[in-house]
């Protein structure tokens, strides 16, 4: 049988890395999930072996994108209404207090999956699909720096 992460990868387009990214799949292959558990992310993808989580501050991407959504789409808002009179506010703060602790969690796999998507959107050449045959340092640099 043979290794998976040797076979060549045809280029993966922008349409197909935003598709791969609503469905939570690896944005290099499409043939694996994300998560293994839970809230634990792949370190490689299981299928292409390309590296996930980066490590380095890679994290805070999905924490950007996570926090943004809570704080900006779902506790602004909320307060906002309950400022404004259209709720009791003290409904707007218990709503707001609930779901800025359990949005986070439920968001979690959600803000992985669209800053991968987001970042493979703006750096298509990233993925080692599209990385020309040339580029083994670049891969052996990147392993250097674990
Ligand atoms: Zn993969």
């Amino acid at each position: 049988m043979t290794d998976p992460a040797l076979q060549p990868m045809p280029r993966v387009r922008r349409s197909r890395i935003f598709m791969r990214g609503l469905r939570g799949l690896c944005p290099n292959c499409g043939r694996a999930k994300l998560f293994r558990t839970g809230l634990r992310i792949h370190h490689r993808c299981p299928h292409c072996g390309m590296t996930l989580e980066r490590g380095d501050g890679y994290y805070l991407g999905p924490l950007c994108i996570n926090y943004g959504f809570v704080a900006l789409g779902v506790v602004a808002p909320l307060l906002l209404l309950g400022v404004l009179g259209w709720i009791s506010l003290k409904i707007a703060l218990a709503l707001a207090v609930v779901g800025g602790l359990l949005l986070p969690v439920f968001f979690y796999r959600a803000s992985w999956s669209l800053w991968l998507m987001l970042y493979y959107l703006c750096l298509p050449d990233e993925l080692h699909a599209n990385r020309p045959e040339s580029s083994d340092d670049l891969l052996f640099e990147e392993e250097a720096r674990r």
